[in-house]
């Protein structure tokens, strides 16, 4: 059985990443669906000699890398690869935080009760503790975040489980390994924590490859920026009062009082749910009282457990203080304008954080001035023809080289683009009982298997409460169950009907007949009043650049050609992607949105969508 076919952009890039690795410098390649470029780039880094990390978008995709590509490439090569597959410390059980939890469970539920059967039954036999390997368990579970080895509280060389600790492991395998496999989460965690010793996850390194290179800017914002909740101190509250001995009682009084200091001054924003840019210097009234009284009141729990002999674990647990204490101070003296202050209310929790209005001067000294070669794929990287965005926005310099791969697939006769010449726009009050009726019919010629993929949660419940009284096939919806089982169920039904918003435009891989329609409900334009994105234009506008130009349209066509390339994923697919804003077709800018998306035909009228199902092979 042939292992693979010959592409001839797959050999093309494999050996530009080869020159790329030889030579040093960066190689900005995008290479469209079916390039093959998984295998274009791990072969050149398996015979370069050096330790290369590969970083990832998805975790989809960093486990198809390990479980099928990387398994392929030792079997070509004829030799075993050392390879450590490296994700974020929270995919991982905490051995000493299970232990207690396991000692003295403290559920929230009673539904929680099986899900503790499943996690003792799994914790036991785990070599890994990868929460990828456990099956039968909500993703969101509650009760992981209990037992998780998230970095906040971890005690570090003073753990007693420091030895077993699954992170310890897996770092150990790191140091080994030839290839690292690991996602732009961990890659860019990483390198925030790399100056503290103790706290990196990967070793040394100077080759990388970061594919779904299209989504290192979100993930370098998230990670090289800070953040301090309500939730992250009072979890720290609750581990210091667990730690304490009952007999002291002073020092459990302060930690009391701690907590509720720190629930006083949060309650200052807690309740109704919002997003906003934050100002610390317009604290609501109290609110600058409050903030002394919770610090006067942490300083003294601080120094009581610093003099209380509490011994080793107490020292782990004034690291975390202090971490938590300096992300505060960060967020709330705004010394730095370049972070933009975000406060988020979700229930109880306040969430106050500063993240990087750029993060390009960022990546330029903390990634790529350590690095001598790096290469950026993605089947999505351009926009209009031009990487320009993409090296403007994560600071690669202009002489990076760079290759464009058409995808080898037929699109102008496998797929059919499909703009509505008559339905409101968006922004029109009518808008979404208008795409309501146009979904149905659209999901009635595909006969189900469609995606329908929504640019907020209120439109994706009003389209799934439609469709569930107006079309007979099997309705699956984000959120009913974890991702991994709503996607298996829909490659098993063959003709359900998915839907979901942002987290499944990107990177979700069905091949075949189960998806022969993508719905996407409107042009994905980050909302103008997001904090950050509200941020990012103000600074371009003030610099005398057109944000909506070089900022706001890039991100929407690479989002846009994203959320169409969950369509076809091989030579044998075919399918119509159905883009119900026809801003695609009044606006100028709709022009470059066009031009960025692959070359399928193109539709206007429900009725060529209805021919083009019935030409199907399988059609009746
Ligand atoms: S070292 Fe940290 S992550 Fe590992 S078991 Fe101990 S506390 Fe948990």
């Amino acid at each position: 059985v042939a292992l693979y076919e010959h592409r001839p952009c797959q050999v093309e890039m494999a050996g530009e990443v080869w020159r790329t690795f030889r030579a040093g410098g960066f190689l900005l390649t995008e290479a469209g669906t079916g390039t093959g470029k998984s295998l274009a780039y791990l072969l050149p880094a398996l015979h370069s000699d050096r330790r290369v990390v590969v970083s990832t978008g998805t975790k989809a995709l960093q486990e198809q890398l390990s479980r099928k590509d990387v398994p392929l490439c030792a079997q070509v090569l004829g030799r075993p690869v050392r390879v450590a597959t490296v994700k974020g410390r929270a995919n991982y059980l905490c051995l000493h935080y299970w232990a207690r939890f396991a000692a003295e469970p403290l559920l929230r539920d009673r539904s929680e009760i099986q899900h503790l059967k499943t996690l003792s039954r799994w914790a036991a036999e785990t070599k890994s503790g990868d929460r990828a390997e456990l099956e039968g368990v909500p993703e969101d579970l509650a009760l992981w975040q209990d037992v998780n080895a998230r970095g906040e509280r971890c005690l570090g060389s003073r753990c007693p489980a420091y030895r077993e600790c699954f992170v310890t492991r897996m770092r150990r395998e790191a140091e080994a390994a030839e290839l690292i496999v690991t996602n732009h989460h961990l890659l860019f965690a990483d390198r925030m924590v790399r100056t503290r010793a103790d706290a990196a996850v990967l070793p040394e390194y100077t080759h990388l490859i970061l594919d779904e290179a299209h989504e290192a800017e979100d993930a370098a914002t998230s990670f090289f920026g800070r953040t301090a909740s309500r939730r992250m101190l009072q979890e720290w509250v609750q581990d210091a009062s667990k730690a304490v001995p009952g007999e002291k009682v002073t020092l459990l009084a302060a930690l009391k009082a701690a907590g509720e200091a720190a629930g006083r001054f949060f309650d200052l924003w807690a309740g109704e749910e919002r997003r906003e840019v934050f100002h610390p210097r317009e604290l609501p009234p109290d609110g600058a009282a409050l903030r002394r009284r919770m610090e006067t009141s942490l300083d003294q729990a601080s120094l009581q457990m610093e003099t209380g002999g509490m011994g080793e674990e107490a020292l782990g647990l004034l690291e975390r203080l202090e971490e938590w204490r300096e992300a505060f101070s960060f967020v709330l003296d705004e010394s730095e304008d370049t972070f933009v202050r975000i406060l988020e209310a979700r229930g109880r929790n306040v969430i106050l954080s500063a993240s990087p209005i750029e993060v390009a001067p960022i990546l330029k000294e903390k990634l790529w001035g350590d690095l001598k070669a790096s290469v950026l794929t993605s089947a999505t990287l351009t926009t209009g023809g031009s990487f320009a965005f993409l090296r403007d926005r994560l600071g690669v310099p202009e002489e990076a080289r760079e290759l464009r791969l058409q995808s080898p697939f037929d699109f102008a006769s496998q797929g059919l683009f499909y703009v509505p010449e008559f339905l409101p726009e968006p922004t029109s009050p009518a808008f979404l009982e208008a795409a309501r009726e146009e979904v149905r019919e659209l999901v009635h010629a595909s006969r189900g298997r469609a995606f329908v993929l929504c640019t907020s949660y209120r439109n994706m419940r009003a389209m799934a409460e439609h469709l569930a009284s107006t079309v007979p096939f099997p309705l699956l919806v984000q959120g009913d169950e974890p991702k991994g089982i709503l996607l298996e169920r829909f490659r098993a039904a063959g003709d359900a009907v998915l839907v979901a918003t942002s987290s499944f435009w990107q990177g979700v891989d069905i091949q075949g007949e189960a998806l022969s329609l993508v719905i996407l409900d409107k042009l994905p334009f980050a909302p103008p009043d997001d904090p950050l994105t509200a941020a990012r234009v103000d600074r371009m506008r003030r610099r005398g650049r057109d944000p909506f130009q070089e900022y706001q349209l890039p991100c929407a066509a690479i989002l846009l050609q994203q959320g169409a390339g969950r369509l076809i994923r091989s030579r044998q697919d075919r399918g119509v992607v159905a883009c119900l804003d026809v801003r695609l077709r009044r606006k100028g800018y709709g022009r470059l949105l066009l031009s960025s998306l692959p070359p399928f035909a193109t539709a206007g009228d429900l009725d060529e969508v209805r021919a083009f199902f019935r030409t199907e092979p399988t059609a009746e």
